[in-house]
């Protein structure tokens, strides 16, 4: 892989006036200027830029006096924050970082005016490279390039070092495999598994950042077959680890891991809760399997799994909206769904799962049928579920006790006193319209309020 000219122009072009300025200004005062790291190499690539990073001879001292904002001194050590018009950038000092006690942190950092030192305390050979803009030449001691040609990731260094060094580079290198569809070189990969143990030193936070990012890949399977491969999917999610080999029944064409990662690459893109959902829908499986005859039931595995998702994705410290939603979804994945519903069936459906999620619920279905050879899906019925239900809801019925023609405060002008009876007595009067909407009125529902009042 060669950078030509033309390639330089190119990438020129994508530059953000904001990043230009920065190094403009940073060479007038006399120091060097680079872009380096995820920002080039997507450059390279010829993918999209999320982040651009600046890496400079100056000291954050020297930095200062040339910006009039500069917001933060950054999260790590000799990292500024210098926010333009565009956007906010991190400027950084050449560094180089001392030993790693704690498999987190370098215990000292100091500045160097050598560029070649700082891209060797960076993780990767295509995070390694530097371009300077004003000359067009781009810094590679490591042969990052080539290995962006072959698709490769590989350590900057020695590997395993690397790795004991800062256990979160165990996670990078695999979400980045995952997101850049790249292979891992095969000594770094050998040195993922000999070192894996050390990813239980970082904190649950960031390998859920690195998780997600994996998640939503492209291919998401392939990120967890490398998880599993480097032995250290059972410190990320041990009870997917669990799932390898776990035999399923005459209705499945694979074991649970793979069923789970098949239905997981045929989720829509671009939404982690419906992945998370998708990836555990069937995680239940395992407490809730039972021999009957030549087979295997999996009795309430949806409610078990729901619970035990939750428990996952706690402990990931993943927000609590997002764990409802999925752990709603797992809950409620067991539908099945035949022309033959009556409309009255249809509304419970609507009641129980709440409109909002059914597009998702029969997003995850799909994936799930698309993850088994042996269900093959035909999304006919999911297809006329969903036009029943978008009926149902234009119709504008009452759905829940909010909807009813009347409220608690009926009730008590009727003489039921305040307390849990209101609130019993409305769900039954749900149940009553749900089977016939027609009864949704006032004076319908009073005079069932009445008469339920009267029998107790
Ligand atoms: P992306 O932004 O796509 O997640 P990235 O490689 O840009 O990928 P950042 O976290 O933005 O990742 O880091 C910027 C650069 O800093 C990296 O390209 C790499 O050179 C260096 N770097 C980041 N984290 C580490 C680490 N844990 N060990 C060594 N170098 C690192
Ligand atoms: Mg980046």
């Amino acid at each position: 892989m060669d950078v030509s000219p033309a390639d330089f122009a190119r990438f020129r072009a994508q530059l953000p006036r904001g990043a230009v300025e920065i190094m403009r200004r940073i060479r007038e005062a006399g120091g060097e200027a680079y872009l380096v790291g995820g920002c080039l190499r997507d450059l390279l690539l010829g993918r999209p830029v999320t982040d651009w990073d600046i890496a400079t001879s100056l000291t954050p001292d020297q930095l200062h006096p040339l910006f009039r904002r500069v917001v933060s001194v950054g999260i790590r050590f000799g990292t500024l924050i210098i926010p333009r018009r565009d956007a906010a950038y991190e400027v950084t000092t050449f560094r180089t970082e001392g030993a790693y006690r704690d498999g987190r942190h370098p215990d000292e950092v100091a500045y160097t005016r050598d560029l070649r030192k700082d891209l060797e305390r960076r993780d990767f050979t295509i995070n390694a490279m530097a371009w300077d803009v004003a000359s067009d030449t781009l810094v590679d001691p490591f042969e990052g390039l080539a290995d962006l040609a072959a698709g490769r990731i590989r350590a900057v260094g020695d590997p395993r070092a690397r790795f004991r060094e800062d256990a979160l580079r165990l996670m990078r290198a695999i979400r980045q495999a995952t997101q850049l569809r790249f292979r891992i070189a095969p000594a770094t990969f050998a040195a993922l598994q000999a070192t894996a143990d050390g990813l239980a030193a970082i904190s649950a936070e960031r390998i859920r950042d690195e998780l997600t990012g994996l998640l939503l890949a492209p291919e998401p399977s392939r990120g967890l077959r490398l998880l599993e491969e480097a032995d250290l999917l059972r410190i990320v999610l041990p009870e997917l680890a669990a799932t390898r080999g776990f035999a399923q029944n005459r209705f499945h064409s694979h074991d649970l891991f793979d069923h789970s990662l098949r239905a997981l690459d045929a989720a829509p893109p671009g939404d982690l809760g419906l992945r998370l959902a998708i990836l555990l829908h069937d995680i239940g499986k395992v407490e809730t399997r039972e021999a009957r005859g030549d087979d295997y039931t999996f009795y309430a595995h949806q409610i078990v799994g729901a619970r035990k998702a939750r428990r996952i994705l706690q402990r990931l410290r993943y927000p609590n909206e997002l764990i409802q939603r999925v752990t709603h979804l797992i809950r409620h994945h067991m539908f099945y769904y035949e022309t033959e519903w009556t409309d009255s069936a249809v509304r419970r459906f609507v009641r129980t799962v709440g409109s909002e999620h059914i597009p998702d619920l029969i997003a995850v279905r799909i994936a799930d049928m698309a993850g088994n050879q042996r269900k093959r899906g035909d999304r006919t019925p999911l297809d006329e579920l969903q036009q029943r239900i978008d009926e149902v809801i234009a119709k504008d019925t009452a759905l829940s006790v909010r909807d009813l023609a009347i409220g608690g405060h009926d009730l008590m002008a009727l003489g039921v006193p305040e307390g849990p009876r209101i609130g019993e007595i409305l769900r039954a009067l749900l149940e009553r319209v749900l089977d016939d909407p027609e009864m949704n009125t006032r004076e319908a529902l009073l005079a069932a309020a009445r008469e339920m009042q009267a029998s107790g």
